[in-house]
């Protein structure tokens, strides 16, 4: 994959602050540091394109990216939506509904919207919160892609035993759930070789 060019396109909270869609958009949920910001950053081939923060839970907007690339010949742009991360501890009840509001609305009328990409930490394995969010977007019918991140905190022997424990917690085959790292920069070839399969699809 051959990065050209990202860049930040808007912050958004309602329907009405979304920017026009134009191109595929993929969407990222996964809860709060569970490293969102860093795949991001990985598969824009940015450093900074997204700030890795070590305050959980500060994201509390939709932030729209756009993303060029260039895979076998072919030059794709993609539209990118990094939502605000669930599952923060400190959270109050009033920010978990405002929380839960500006992402069911997003999820439901996003009209461009191709595939949510669900991170999971592949240490860790999914929360309830992840549970609960890989049930709501079957139920929504959107085009799901599994991605286990911080897999570099598993040493190579554990990897395919984690990744086929995760698949089978999830009911998911064993394709569907990919194995990433933003610091290893693992998977981001085959993050991408997914997306833009699915845009076809
Ligand atoms: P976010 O809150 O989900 O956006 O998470 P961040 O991207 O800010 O990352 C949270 C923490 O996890 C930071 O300390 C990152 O350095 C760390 N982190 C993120 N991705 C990885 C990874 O692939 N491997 C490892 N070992 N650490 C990571």
């Amino acid at each position: 994959i051959k990065f050209i060019d990202a860049q930040f396109v808007i912050t958004a909270v309602e329907p009405k602050g979304y920017p026009p869609g134009h191109s595929a958009e993929v969407a990222f949920v996964g809860r709060s540091n569970v490293g969102k910001s860093s795949m991001i950053n990985a598969l824009t081939g940015r450093r900074k394109l997204v700030r890795v923060s070590n305050t959980p839970g500060r994201t509390r907007t939709l932030n729209f990216f756009d993303v060029d690339l260039e895979r076998d010949g072919e030059r794709h742009r993609v539209r990118l939506a990094d939502l605000p991360g669930y599952g923060f501890a400190k959270a109050s009840k009033g920010e978990r509904a405002s929380w839960e509001k500006m992402i069911t609305t997003y999820l439901e009328k996003r009209d461009r919207l191709e595939a949510v990409v669900s991170i999971i930490d592949a240490e860790v394995g999914p929360t309830p919160e992840d549970l609960l969010t890989l049930d709501y977007l079957q139920d929504k019918k959107r085009r799901v892609l599994v991605v286990a991140t911080k897999i570099d905190r598993l040493t190579k022997a554990k990897r395919k035993p984690r990744l086929q424990a995760l698949a089978q917690q999830l009911s998911l085959p064993l394709e569907a759930v990919l194995p990433f790292s933003a610091t290893e920069k693992i998977g981001v070839e085959e993050v991408w070789e997914t997306l833009l399969k699915t845009f076809k699809g």
